[in-house]
């Protein structure tokens, strides 16, 4: 039987799996396993040619009953309904498992920013708000950038949504610019808190991270940053990266910062002096300590799971692991750091970005990034501990936490 690679199925089996540990009976997998809210919405807008164009957009909010529905917004070519869920019911169990007092969300468009004008982009931004601003805000939901969206394209939501209401509300929106309200260390904090992961899962297995050989797939915001994190403080080296137009290579180490300023330049890594071309595919499969996914789901799935010969696979990606997958790691004793642990730094400084915005006083990265490695440390141990109670791999450690926090919030509320 081939694989199932539904995001939101598979987001659905592992609550499935997660209940069934726990021991909650069916009617809690049923409360849990669906949005309490998804909206499509249909923008036409007439692009720089003069021609309409008609984009499919959508807003899954899956839980609010610990705060305030938190999730970012995606724009791109493969974005589906399925997605856009899944993402929503992970955004919930990220927010529950560090521990932060916000629900789960996620947003999307079907469309390819590459291909459009800066007036477009502005114009298809300020069209997805007006279209939901009767159901976002800073107490309702509240959206952030994901791939191939930007600090740019929340400040042009961050307008519409103001003019819409016709007063400041900076916490309706996070990843915003510094200038429009945004937090230190923002842009750069999801790879931050997996960097703060993959310390502590070095400890736990041995590993030194000096020198320890890294690959990193998808070197957008997430990968490229924490390729950077992990060689400027623990002078780890990163032996491959990638992005969609293919990976580059070399057994002797690539320099990050090198590599970010060639995408600038050519919009890919590919090309990079002193490194050899590889497929997305091989780099996946290459033999090192640390492999960091941070480009999009289902890269890591019963077939080629066998290949993976790492020790640590930090998910900072949503999604790359199937369930399939996740078993057979479990069984060969690589140490997964989940995706909904290992990429929170960014819902989590979003958080402090919220925090920041209702009372209006800014803190410094300094603090930023002290009160986050408080966050992802305490996360990180919690799920371990979960894990080896329950005799389970780490993404079923993490579910646990997240459940049981989420289900004790609504049995509070007299939900359930
Ligand atoms: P991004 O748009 O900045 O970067 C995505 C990168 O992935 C780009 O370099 C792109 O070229 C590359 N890519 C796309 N398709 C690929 C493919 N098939 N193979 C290899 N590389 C490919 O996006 P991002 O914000 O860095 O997000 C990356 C992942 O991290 C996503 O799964 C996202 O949901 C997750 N994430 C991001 C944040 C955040 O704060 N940025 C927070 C949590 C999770």
């Amino acid at each position: 039987m081939s694989e199932n690679l539904d995001p939101f199925s598979i987001s659905q089996k592992q609550l499935y799996d997660a209940c069934k540990i726990i021991g909650y009976e069916s009617q809690i997998y049923n409360a849990l396993s669906t949005p309490e809210r998804f909206i499509e919405i249909k923008i036409t807008m007439k692009m720089d040619d003069g021609l309409l164009k008609t984009f499919r957009g959508f807003r899954s909010q899956y839980n609010s009953a610990r705060g305030p529905m938190k999730g970012g917004i995606r724009w791109h070519p493969e974005e589906s309904a399925s997605l856009v869920k899944a993402l929503s019911a992970w955004m919930t169990w990220k927010c529950a498992c560090v521990d932060i007092p916000l629900g789960g969300a996620k947003g999307g468009i079907i469309c390819n920013p590459k291909e459009m004008s800066n007036n477009e982009i502005e114009k298809l931004a300020r069209n997805y708000i007006r279209k939901l601003a009767d159901v976002l805000g800073p107490n309702v939901d509240v959206p952030a950038p994901d791939v191939y969206t930007n600090p740019q394209i929340m400040a042009y939501m961050l307008d519409e949504y103001e003019t819409i209401v016709r007063k400041h509300a900076p916490s309706v929106i996070t990843g915003k610019p510094l200038a429009l309200g945004g937090s230190a260390g923002r842009s750069i904090a999801t790879a931050q808190g997996g960097a703060y992961c993959i310390r502590e899962a070095a400890k736990d297995l041995d590993l030194n991270l000096n020198d320890a050989s890294v690959v990193v797939q998808g070197y957008g915001n997430a990968g490229s940053w924490v390729a950077k994190i992990l060689k400027d403080t623990f002078n780890c080296k990163i032996i491959a990266v990638s992005d969609s137009r293919g990976g580059i290579y070399n057994e002797n180490g690539i320099n990050p910062h090198e590599a970010a300023l060639h995408k600038e330049k050519t919009r890919t890594v590919v090309g990079l002096d002193g490194t050899k071309e590889i497929t997305n595919e091989e780099l996946l499969e290459l033999d090192c300590d640390v492999l960091i996914p941070a480009a999009l789901e289902n890269v890591i799935t019963r077939k080629n799971v066998e290949n993976i010969r790492c020790k640590i696979i930090a998910e900072l990606a949503n999604g790359p692991t199937t369930p399939d997958a996740d078993q057979i790691l479990f069984q060969k004793g690589t140490l997964v750091i989940p995706d909904f642990l290992c990429n929170a730094g960014g819902v989590t400084v979003s958080y402090f970005e919220m925090v920041q915005g209702y009372y209006r006083y800014f803190w410094t990265e300094k603090e930023v990034f002290e009160a986050l490695d408080r966050v992802m440390t305490r996360a990180y141990y919690s799920t371990i501990e979960q894990s080896q109670k329950f005799d389970t791999h780490n993404r079923m450690g993490a579910y646990i936490i997240a459940l049981e926090r989420v289900v004790n919030t609504m049995q509070l509320r007299g939900w359930i």
